[in-house]
């Protein structure tokens, strides 16, 4: 059991370098011309203001205790488990990259997502389920008015970085970049 559960989560770290490599790597080919983007920059201004505005909202709603009791202090991460890691693709990340997120190296805590810092997530740019999933501890915490707020905060956020996602595969499509990594390990 514990060999098989070994096995697992290398397979699953394996998928998830892959993926941070691949991002480096386009961070290293395009991250200037990116940055010299007008239309690009403006998106990413308007997305990071967003995700400031959603964990502006989550503090004041009380959410990041609640978050990281479950992140930090139960085995596996609580939502944040290991394999939620390999759903994020080089786009994603290289949207970190180019925020200046320093992407860590491994996860802070035994067995949880690659991507859990030591007080919760490291990453800003971070793919769809990590910013709208709500558990039932939240739904036992939050009155109605407020599930509302956070849920359309969420959409301004997540509406962003599905802008910001489709300008990256059009940028890269028109290069002819592989934008998705390698099919092989690295
Ligand atoms: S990316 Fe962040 S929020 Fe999502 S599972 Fe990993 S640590 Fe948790």
């Amino acid at each position: 059991m514990e060999l098989l559960r070994d096995i697992l989560l290398n397979g699953e770290l394996l998928e998830v370098e892959k993926n941070v490599q691949w991002a480096r790597r386009l961070h290293e080919g395009y991250a200037q011309i990116l940055l010299e983007d007008r239309e690009f920059c403006a998106l990413l201004a308007s997305y990071s203001t967003e995700i400031e505005r959603s964990r502006a909202l989550m503090e004041e709603l009380g959410l990041p205790g609640l978050c990281s009791y479950c992140a930090t202090k139960i085995q596996g991460g609580g939502c944040c488990g290991s394999h939620i890691a390999t759903w994020y693709d080089p786009i994603v990340l290289l949207l970190n990259l180019l925020m200046s997120v320093e992407i860590p190296e491994k996860s802070y805590y035994e067995d949880s997502c690659r991507f859990l810092g030591r007080d919760g997530c490291s990453l800003k740019a971070r793919y769809h389920f990590c910013v709208n999933y709500l558990c039932t501890r939240i739904y036992q915490h939050l009155h109605e008015d407020a599930l509302t707020r956070l849920k359309s905060q969420s959409g301004r956020e997540l509406f962003l970085s599905w802008q910001l996602e489709l300008f990256l595969m059009d940028f890269f499509s028109k290069r002819g970049a592989n934008f998705t990594g390698p099919d092989i390990p690295l």
